[in-house]
């Protein structure tokens, strides 16, 4: 055995939300926490996203009175998406939701507020305006040298877009800000960037530490109670998501460069760790961007989405991730279709669109008549003509009589409450290449209801915790609603703290 270059109680790889709610856990609680960080910067992905966090039944709710959040109801929700599937774990997830966010507003650094944003299924159990809720904004002068650490807003990080570095955190980058501070505030927290966990060290079968690589080479790091591995999916690994059939491709992940790629799963497994769930993913669509990535792209104003044969095959202001899957299942190419009126593309898109770059790049195609449109894409112009004037018909009824976009309270959301349905009539017409796009894999290290991680016998590996996208998650298939990848990667690894401490000898 070879000599530890530090010494911490807790280990915890990654810098995202799960991973820093259970480094704050460790270091709250007495324990000396480090973070490793692969890449230069703190906060993943969770630092591009909107940060609704899906914790039900806590006080956040309460305080905004949401009198249709309850575990309960929750509960009601997640049974009527999943039936029983992995019934312990969506038990120990509602059980440990209210905790985790008492525990985290404990800390003065860490405040929420709720967000109105509806669920994602129109199910039992689903509240009228949403249960999720998102950080308070954090002003920047709070966070002294920890601002430069944390990774900028995806706008910039992505699209080299301009952005005022005085301004407040908002939304990730302000959970990321907040759980960082409250770290590092303990006095026992070391934030160790550009270090990557590349496996971990097991002494009879217990794990009792991590190796890395860090800026000076390699390190060995004991962790005398144990190791979170929190450090996202594989989303980034061309390999790995071809070998586990994931739709879309690590060219179109919304994952920060150089950062998901499943090391810490594959440490795991190297350690005797089952994995579960390998080819999901939180999906949505992506326009693809000048520069052959994507931007997620939700809350259409406008525009429809037609596939290879020029017709539409869903209601394209479906919650992202089931129009994903949705367009997963497709026959390519596909395109979103819309006209002069839009001025823009009628759509949120994450980074945003500059419309002359992708008309220069040929991202986006401009015609003056369907016709022309059709053919610079490839699908047949009769199709595409009557696909259009079809849905113009829809347009001027109000009403979507193939896929019913419009009738959902999430298809309105985004539309200040009407239908969404505007005539596409006003030449010259746009067509913008539309691709399966995700906010991270979720398929990945099966774990027990205290986010230990299970071997192959579906025994607890000692010392092993894992969660966020590192993990399989209980939710399967599914997406539930706002909130949920942030909220249940938070809870998990809250549980895996606790359970860390109670095992301590
Ligand atoms: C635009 C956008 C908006 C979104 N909005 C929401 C939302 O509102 N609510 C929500 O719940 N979800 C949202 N999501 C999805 C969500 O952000 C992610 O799925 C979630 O944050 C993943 O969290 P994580 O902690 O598992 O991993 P991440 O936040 O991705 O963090 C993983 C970290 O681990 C590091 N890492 C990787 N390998 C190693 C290694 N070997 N050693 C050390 N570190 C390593 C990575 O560099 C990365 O920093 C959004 C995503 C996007 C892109």
């Amino acid at each position: 055995m070879g000599e530890w270059s530090d010494e911490y109680d807790v280990v915890v790889a990654g810098s995202g939300a799960a991973a820093l709610a259970g480094a704050l856990a460790a270091a709250a609680g007495g324990r000396r926490t480090a973070v490793l960080e692969k890449t230069a910067l703190l906060g993943g992905t969770t630092a591009y996203a909107g940060a609704s966090i899906w914790l039900p039944g806590s006080r956040v709710q309460e305080r905004a009175g949401i009198d249709d959040d309850s575990t309960e109801t929750a509960r009601t929700y997640l049974k009527a998406l999943l039936g029983d599937d992995a019934a312990e774990l969506r038990e120990a997830f509602l059980e440990a939701a209210p905790r985790v966010v008492e525990f985290l507003e404990s800390d003065p650094a860490v405040e929420f507020e709720w967000q109105a944003f509806p669920e994602y299924y129109d199910a039992p159990g689903r509240t009228a305006r949403g249960r999720s809720f998102v950080p308070k904004p954090l002003p920047i002068e709070r966070l002294g040298e920890l601002a430069a650490l944390v990774r900028p807003p995806v706008d910039r990080d992505r699209a080299g877009l301009s952005h005022d570095p005085s301004a407040p955190l908002a939304q990730g980058r302000a959970l990321i800000g907040r759980l960082a501070l409250a770290f590092t505030n303990t006095g026992r927290g070391d934030v160790r960037t550009g270090t990557a966990l590349t496996s971990l060290v097991v002494e009879d079968g217990r794990v009792v530490g991590v190796e890395a690589r860090g800026p000076d080479g390699p390190v060995r790091l004991r962790a005398r109670h144990g190791v979170l591995l929190a450090a996202g999916g594989f989303e980034s690994s061309a390999a790995l998501r071809e070998e586990r059939a994931v739709a879309g491709s690590a060219e179109w992940t919304m994952a920060p460069e150089g950062s998901n790629t499943g090391e810490a799963i594959a440490a795991a497994v190297a350690a005797g760790a089952a994995t579960g769930n390998l080819h999901e993913a939180w999906f949505c669509p992506g326009l693809v961007t000048p520069d052959g990535r994507a931007a997620f792209t939700l809350g259409f104003r406008g525009g429809l989405i037609v596939d290879g044969t020029g017709r539409r095959f869903a209601n394209e202001s479906l919650p992202y991730d089931r129009m994903g899957r949705e367009m997963a299942a497709a026959t390519g190419p596909l395109h979103l279709i819309f006209d002069a009126k839009s001025k823009g593309v009628p759509a949120i898109t994450i980074p945003a669109a500059d419309p002359e770059e992708h008309l220069a790049a040929g991202t986006w195609v401009k015609a003056g008549t369907l016709a022309e449109l059709a053919a610079k894409i490839g699908v047949p112009g009769d199709a595409l003509a009557a696909t259009v004037e079809r849905f113009n018909g829809f347009a001027a009824k109000g009403a979507d009589e193939d896929f019913h976009r419009g009738e959902d309270i999430y298809d309105r959301y985004f539309t200040g409450g009407g239908h969404g349905l505007v005539a596409v009539d006003e030449g010259p017409f746009c067509a913008a290449r539309m691709v399966v796009s995700d906010l991270g894999t979720k398929g990945g290290l099966r774990i027990d209801p205290d986010a230990r991680v299970l071997d192959a016998s579906d025994r607890p590996i000692p010392g092993l915790y894992a969660a966020g996208n590192t993990t399989a998650s209980f939710t399967g298939p599914i997406y539930p609603g706002p909130g949920v990848p942030i909220g249940t990667g938070m809870a998990f690894a809250y549980r895996a703290v606790q359970a860390m401490t109670s095992e301590e000898k």
